[in-house]
């Protein structure tokens, strides 16, 4: 049961496909539906899953109570909360045509564990993101208990077991306000961390070693946490779209990849200048636009197009002047694919824990600009810990400009910095290959749990 967002969906699906391509299980993904409609991106990917994974789409929950800012977690708890009813039915009706094993909720989505428990069936959590995310989770009841002010007002950075120092303000955005809902929802959820039978954190030792080591440290309460990782869509798009013919003709790792994911935007002044500063960094660049949000820096993350046509927000005369050199594509890019071009060399990245992973695949160095969500923690990791990525720095007027967007993108792309940090993504890529071969540590992980549930088929 995955909650929203294709960020959730995806390596949720990959977790799928290699129950059912590897070790013959069944999936069925019981989708929670904001009201409206499933948005078109997640509807098509969902129905090219292949043979062995179903969907059931929830009915649409209602919201009409709900204020407009409504918080993101608020916004995905309830759905899950209010969607209790319609996943009892699915599950009576699956338990009445297979041997259920387990149900998989993902980050937000623990209140369905009540409803597991009627059926017998045990509870797991997929995490989707970083193994440090998930200690900090694990840590927070106790956190909350110890700490008094917010935790930006913090004078020392915070200690998040098996994890590099983070400051109170770059933690995850729900714990910025303790006040919020989105607050209570986070710690709501973490305290239920413990019922679960198991959680699955999309990662890998040489990524996170200090993290797993930690998270699977034993203490009474605390579930066996499989490290599964990386967990990235390889497949896509069946024909060759403009970006990738684009691509074919650039040289081999020649070109910047700019996206924030599959919601995140920026503001229109910083959309002028991060246009302006490609154009001067003279490096080819392929960017995926969106429209500029001025209110949330995460606007479109439940309907993944942007209303307006992006590209209308350039600087005037831009297109034709980055002719030969750059490309933009509205909206949305095949991105898996983009990433695993060779004419790729580098991404500008928002640092979702998906996009961070496909690059670390593809052995593809960044520049990281966190947008929202958990974005500045996995920023502080790979710029300060894992050194893969150049920060561009924040002016005073809270804008990223021109200028110093065109040093980084040539840094990177350039200069002896970003070769180095390109040499340590390679040795990355190479952990990752092996983590995932058949001797893996995530392979072997992924087996222990399938093992596990299949013990519990013939008791
Ligand atoms: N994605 C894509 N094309 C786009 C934007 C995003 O295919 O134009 C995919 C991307 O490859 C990744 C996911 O959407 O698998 C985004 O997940 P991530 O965790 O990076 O960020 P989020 O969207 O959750 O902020």
């Amino acid at each position: 049961m995955p909650t929203q967002g294709m960020g959730h969906l995806i390596p949720l699906a990959e977790f799928a496909k290699r129950l059912v391509l590897t070790h013959n299980f069944s999936a069925t993904f019981l989708i929670p539906t904001d009201p409206g409609r499933l948005p078109a991106a997640q509807k098509s990917f969902l129905d090219s899953l292949p043979a062995g994974i179903n969907y059931v789409l929830l009915p649409p929950v209602n919201f009409d109570d709900l204020p407009n800012d409504v918080g993101a977690e608020t916004r995905i708890s309830l759905a899950v909360v209010r969607s209790l009813p319609a996943l009892r039915d699915a599950l009576k009706s699956l338990v009445s045509g297979f041997r259920v094993v387990a149900l998989v909720v993902d980050l937000f989505g623990t209140d369905a564990f009540d409803v597991a428990a009627e059926f017998n069936v045990s509870p797991y959590i997929f995490y989707p993101s970083t193994a440090m995310a998930l200690s900090l989770f694990l840590h927070l009841p106790k956190l909350d208990e110890s700490v008094s002010c917010e935790y930006r007002d913090l004078p020392e950075p915070v200690q998040i077991p098996g994890c590099i120092p983070v400051h109170g303000k770059d933690l995850l955005d729900p714990v910025q306000d303790r006040k919020s809902d989105a607050y209570k929802w986070l710690l709501h959820h973490v305290k239920r961390y413990r019922l679960a039978e198991g959680i699955m954190v999309n990662s890998f030792k040489e990524l996170e070693g200090g993290a797993i080591k930690a998270l699977q440290e034993e203490e009474p309460g605390k579930p066996p946490v499989y490290p599964i990782g990386p967990l990235v869509r390889m497949d896509g798009a069946d024909e060759k779209s403009e970006c990738l013919r684009w691509l074919d003709k650039q040289p081999r790792g020649s070109v910047l990849f700019v996206s924030f994911g599959s919601g995140g935007t920026v503001s229109h002044d910083q959309l002028n200048e991060l246009a302006m500063g490609l154009e001067m960094s003279e490096q080819r660049f392929l960017w995926v636009v969106r429209s500029p949000n001025d209110k949330s820096a995460n606007a479109t993350y439940f309907s993944v197009n942007s209303q307006n046509d992006p590209l209308a927000f350039l600087p005037k005369g831009f297109l034709d002047r980055i002719k030969g050199f750059g490309l933009v594509v509205p909206s949305w890019a095949p991105q898996a694919q983009v990433l695993s071009h060779g004419s790729t060399g580098g991404f500008l990245t928002h640092c979702g824990w998906n996009s961070t992973l496909e690059s670390v695949v593809n052995g593809v160095p960044l520049i990281a600009w966190p947008l929202h969500a958990e974005q500045k923690m996995n920023a502080v990791m790979l710029i300060e810990d894992l050194k893969v990525a150049l920060r561009p720095r924040i002016g005073k007027n809270g804008i990223i400009g021109r200028a110093e967007i065109a040093k980084v993108v040539k840094g990177l792309m350039e200069a002896e910095e970003g070769k180095q940090i390109r040499s340590r993504m390679i040795d990355l890529k190479d952990a990752a290959a092996r983590v995932l071969g058949e001797d893996g540590d995530s392979t072997k992980s992924l087996a222990e749990l399938a093992q596990k549930w299949k013990n519990r088929i013939l008791s």
